[in-house]
């Protein structure tokens, strides 16, 4: 089976000569995947900007598409200005546009409050130049006032200018499917692709899952937690969980997939070999 909908890898940028080497043979290991483009998250406040940098311009001259996240709390418009320059003088055409969280103990929040702002600033100073994903939340922002204002926001934020969507990870695919279809009863039809999160590791997916809104179902989380120290059990079902979501997201209609590697590239080969992709 040859799949048809494109998928991308989301990195996080390294801090040393080692690591990015490591990374650059984890991405060549991905790369028999074909995907669209790999994705370089940046860090709060801007804290990873020239590691981020770094590594979609190596990216890129391995000759493989490269998608820079790019927050902006805590941003002047000068600032980000400067930034989209630098990025279209290296030949990067694609951007996640996010707010981001402040860094603990910063106050500012700079020139930019939400999104939607960053997404209009970066049409009209380029135009149609980068192609540009947002972020949605089929379970809803942690800090979203409720659901019907979230989702306002999120349409908001997407008829600013944004091309297509990128989701926090899930383990429900209700949550998903509602999330498109309460989109398109807005009149929002523009791709929202899932974020899917290799499972590897209880103990950090689910601190990360708390602090990030993402619900863990019960049943999956006491049996995931129930298998204490045994990774080896704890990779094998989060390999068959996230393989059958991925493979119902497809049989869906979903647009894409999009997989948080966390830097590894074995599960995401693994899961992508369950599906039948080449
Ligand atoms: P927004 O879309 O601005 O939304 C933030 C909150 O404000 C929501 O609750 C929303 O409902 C509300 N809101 C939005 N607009 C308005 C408005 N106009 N008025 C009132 N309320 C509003 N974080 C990083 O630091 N670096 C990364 O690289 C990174 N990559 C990510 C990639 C993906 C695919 C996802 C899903 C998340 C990523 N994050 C990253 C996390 C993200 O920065 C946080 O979730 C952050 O809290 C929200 O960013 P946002 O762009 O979704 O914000």
């Amino acid at each position: 089976m040859k799949l048809h909908q494109p998928i991308s890898f989301e990195f996080f940028p390294t801090k040393t000569a080692e690591g990015a080497a490591k990374l650059a043979l984890v991405r060549d290991k991905l790369s028999v995947l074909k995907p669209l483009y790999y994705s370089v998250t940046y860090g709060a406040g801007g804290s990873t900007q020239e590691g981020t940098i770094n590594t979609v311009t190596s990216i890129k001259e391995a000759g493989f598409s490269a998608a820079p996240h790019l927050s902006c709390i805590g941003s002047t418009q000068e600032g980000i200005k400067e930034i989209l320059n630098t990025l279209k003088m290296i030949g990067i055409d694609r951007i996640v546009a996010l707010r981001g969280d402040l860094p603990s103990g910063h106050r500012d929040v700079g020139e930019f409050r939400y999104a939607n702002e960053l997404v209009e600033f970066i049409r009209s100073e380029t135009g149609d130049h980068f192609h540009i994903e947002v972020a949605a939340y089929p379970e809803v922002h942690p800090q979203a006032k409720n659901s019907q204002a979230d989702l306002d926001n999120f349409i908001r934020k997407m008829n600013a200018g944004a091309n297509s969507a990128i989701t926090q990870y899930f383990f429900n695919i209700d949550a998903y499917l509602y999330f498109i279809d309460s989109c398109e009863k807005a009149g929002m039809d523009k791709p929202i692709v899932p974020g899917i999160m290799p499972i590897t590791n209880y103990s950090r997916l689910a601190g990360f899952s708390d602090m990030c809104g993402a619900e863990i179902p019960r049943w999956l989380a006491k049996r995931l937690e129930g298998y204490g120290d045994d990774i080896d059990s704890i990779k094998a079902l989060g390999l068959e969980v996230i393989s059958n979501l991925c493979e119902q997201l497809l049989a869906a209609g979903a647009p894409g997939l999009h997989f948080y590697t966390l830097n590894q590239s074995k599960t995401t080969l693994e899961i992508c070999q369950n599906l039948g992709i080449k």
